[in-house]
């Protein structure tokens, strides 16, 4: 699943290609994603002009001219390929299949440009999400409205993670995860924060958290999220087709893990000698060294 790091990636390869060009068609070859898109989604963004894209948690708020913002999430496996004019390579995914770029029965909708680029959205497994609103309405929007802080905006700080698990009885690991504590922070990137920071996974949130001034442990912590998430951003290249994901299966980031996915094997931090475990946290696994995490 895209998390945090590759929906910024896609935003500043999108930004590169998009920003000052006109969008002249919009073929939608679906009613619809995870849910149908609005009435007229189509003829309502053509001819507009690409102001910018912004992105909130893992959502993209692309900007069109006249006050009106595309929201698009990749959900599970979606993702954009951006063909030239007259060019009809294949996207990774569909390539892998078998199928010219554009015409697979995945690639669900297609943006034709004014100098005859074509921005392809592919979607195996159908959980993107795609809306059309008021440029002004954004922070309304009921997927929206009840997200916590962006973990790389300088706003959020110790004292901000502190007070939001002061007095909560969850694990450290569930509340990384909980979008109201603060976005976009994946299973991946929370396994790897909280090993950086040395924090074990298992530890209740309010122990961290301090009575009155954060913790030197939650300085750590977040410390150690923007740092993490940061590499992976830098690591993501800035242009659209180094990041092409088969089947949702991420690609390039997974070369640096300490620790994800690292079942049985030693823990990377050197001279601790412990090995990497795997639990089971609300359904999703965990992976941590017993030795160093406390
Ligand atoms: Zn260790």
């Amino acid at each position: 699943m895209p998390e945090l790091p590759e929906v910024e990636t896609v935003r500043r390869g999108l930004m590169e290609h998009f920003v000052g060009r006109t969008l002249v068609k919009m073929e939608l070859r679906r009613d619809g994603l995870r849910f149908p898109f609005p009435v007229d989604m189509g003829s309502r963004m053509e001819g507009r002009e690409f102001i910018s894209i912004e992105r909130r948690a893992k959502y993209l708020l692309i900007r069109l001219s006249g006050g009106l913002t595309w929201l698009a999430h990749l959900g599970m496996s979606g993702h954009f390929s951006l063909l030239a004019a007259g060019e009809e390579r294949a996207s990774l995914h569909e390539y892998s299949l078998g199928m010219p770029v554009g015409k697979g029965r995945h690639d669900h909708v297609v943006a034709h440009l004014d100098d005859g680029s074509r921005v392809v959205y592919t979607d195996p497994r159908r959980f993107g999400v795609m809306d059309l609103i008021d440029t002004s309405a954004e922070e309304e929007h009921r997927l929206l409205r009840h997200l916590g802080p962006e973990p790389l905006e300088h706003e959020w700080t110790a004292s901000v993670l502190a007070s939001a698990l002061r007095g909560r009885n969850v694990k450290i690991k569930t509340a990384l995860l909980d979008q109201r504590v603060v976005v976009g922070i994946g299973n991946i990137y929370a396994c790897e924060a909280l090993f950086r920071a040395r924090i074990s996974p298992l530890r209740i949130s309010s122990t961290l958290a301090g009575k009155r001034r954060p913790t030197k442990r939650v300085e750590l912590l977040v410390d150690a999220v923007k740092e993490i998430l940061n590499e992976a951003i830098e690591s993501g290249g800035s242009t659209l087709n180094d990041f092409q994901a088969v089947d949702g299966e991420l690609g390039y980031f997974t070369h640096f893990f300490q620790v994800y996915d690292r079942d049985g094997k030693e823990c990377k931090r050197e001279s601790c000698g412990g090995k990497i475990i795997r639990i089971v946290q609300g359904g999703r696994s965990t992976f941590y060294c017993r030795r160093c995490q406390r």
